[in-house]
């Protein structure tokens, strides 16, 4: 019987782990955390909510092939989440709608708006910030710095620690603008949360005979890269590995460490059905957090006259002490990374994988395309 390590019990480590069990093959999944699910991984607290542990996840996709995947392990049900911005003291929809211009406007001057955006873009249904503040358009262009000055440009700067005059415009939050009264923050074909939790759904992935699961295992302590032969415990091994960690990790950032941005939660109990007057909500104009989810307002829960928030606060990676979250794919880094995977692709027993072994931010659905279409070379 083939063997092989899945080093991570994430989505992508679940999925391929299972694929391999399918085949006949013996897997040991490990992951360094004491929990399955990698980032997916929720918990009830003490009022009985689910809280997400790693942020606030939704399942959305236009994979036919990912979404009839994820049924299999778990109920599903549909779930189109609605967000919202809280700018200069009111609610607004996120995407930002005509709403928005009605939020912010007097009737006349909305109705100015909304008309010229309708000539200028022939009915289309969105476009995005950037294009909107090139725009010739003297009324578009003040709508535009007004979204800019007022959510884009501080957001962008609180998410990646910089100063608002050393935004690179396309780094700007990639949320679109709608013109429309249209709601709905994605608008994939698919979009649906599992009735009893991600953590589930990955716990029946990986519940398989030729699956054994160890937690509070890093994969360092006995996993080495030495020039282009994978050791375990110091010697040679006929097992494969399949490697869902960080990249540089693995090879002690020989090459030098990988940039990512991180993020902190708070979480705080609040004796309320509503706290707010969507589940996420972006605070562009708040001094030191960007969002705040609130966890009752997802399904499958319910407040009765207690909720809990999570206060997210971005801050910098420091590899040991914060979650390497987003990835930060500059030139330099994406070079670095080019680096590591070269080296590691010599490798003949290794297969590196996962948002962290290709330095990618995938949403689930991406992560477990990926991993399907890693799956079909197995
Ligand atoms: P991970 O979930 O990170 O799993 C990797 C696992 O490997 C971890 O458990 C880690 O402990 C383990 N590991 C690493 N190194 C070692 C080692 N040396 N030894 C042992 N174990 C190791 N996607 C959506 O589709 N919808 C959303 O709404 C959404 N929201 C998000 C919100 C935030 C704030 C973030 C950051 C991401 C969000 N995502 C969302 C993306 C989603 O989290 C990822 O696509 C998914 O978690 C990727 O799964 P993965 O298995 O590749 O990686």
């Amino acid at each position: 019987m083939k063997e092989y390590i899945v080093v991570g019990a994430g989505i992508t480590g679940a999925v391929i782990s299972r694929h391999l069990a399918e085949k006949g093959c013996k897997v040991t999944v490990v992951d360094k955390r004491s929990t399955i699910a990698g980032n997916l991984y929720e918990e009830k607290n003490e009022n009985g909510i689910l809280v997400q542990k790693y942020g606030p996840h939704i399942f959305h996709t236009n994979s036919k092939r990912v979404y009839e995947y994820v049924k299999k392990y778990g109920e599903w049900e549909d779930y189109f989440l609605e967000c919202m911005v809280y700018m200069n003291g009111k609610y607004t929809p996120s995407p930002f709608n005509f709403k928005t211009i009605d939020d912010y406007y007097p009737a006349e001057k909305a109705e100015l708006i909304k008309e010229r955006i309708r000539a200028k873009y022939n009915g289309a249904e969105k476009s995005t910030i950037v294009e909107m503040l090139g725009s010739d358009d003297p009324v578009i262009k003040e709508y535009a710095d007004f979204l800019y000055d007022n959510d884009y440009k501080l957001y962008t700067a609180k998410q990646w620690g910089i100063s608002p005059e050393e935004i690179d415009i396309s780094v700007l939050k990639r949320v679109p603008v709608l013109f429309s009264y249209k709601t709905g923050y994605f608008d994939d074909v698919y979009q649906c949360m599992p009735k009893g939790g991600f953590t589930s759904v990955i716990a029946n992935i990986l519940n398989h005979d030729n699956i054994t699961v160890k937690l509070n295992t890093d994969a360092l302590s006995f996993i080495e890269i030495r020039d282009n032969e994978l050791l375990i415990d110091g010697e040679h091994t006929d097992k494969t590995v399949v490697y869902t960690g960080a990249a540089d990790e693995l090879m002690k950032c020989a090459y030098g460490v990988l940039p990512y941005r991180s993020l902190r939660f708070e979480y705080k109990n609040e004796d309320t059905d509503s706290y707010q007057d969507a589940p996420v909500v972006a605070y562009p104009q708040a001094d030191t957090f960007t969002r705040i989810s609130e966890y009752t307002k997802l399904p499958v829960q319910q407040a009765n006259g207690k909720t809990v928030i999570a206060v997210e606060f971005p801050l910098p990676y420091v590899a040991g002490q914060t979650e390497p979250y987003y990835p930060i794919p500059t030139e330099d880094s994406c070079a670095l990374y080019n680096k590591y995977r070269k080296h590691l692709d010599k490798v003949p027993n290794l297969i590196l994988c996962g948002r962290l072994g290709n330095y990618k931010y995938y949403n689930m659905d991406q992560a477990i395309e990926s991993a399907l279409e890693l799956c079909d070379t197995l």
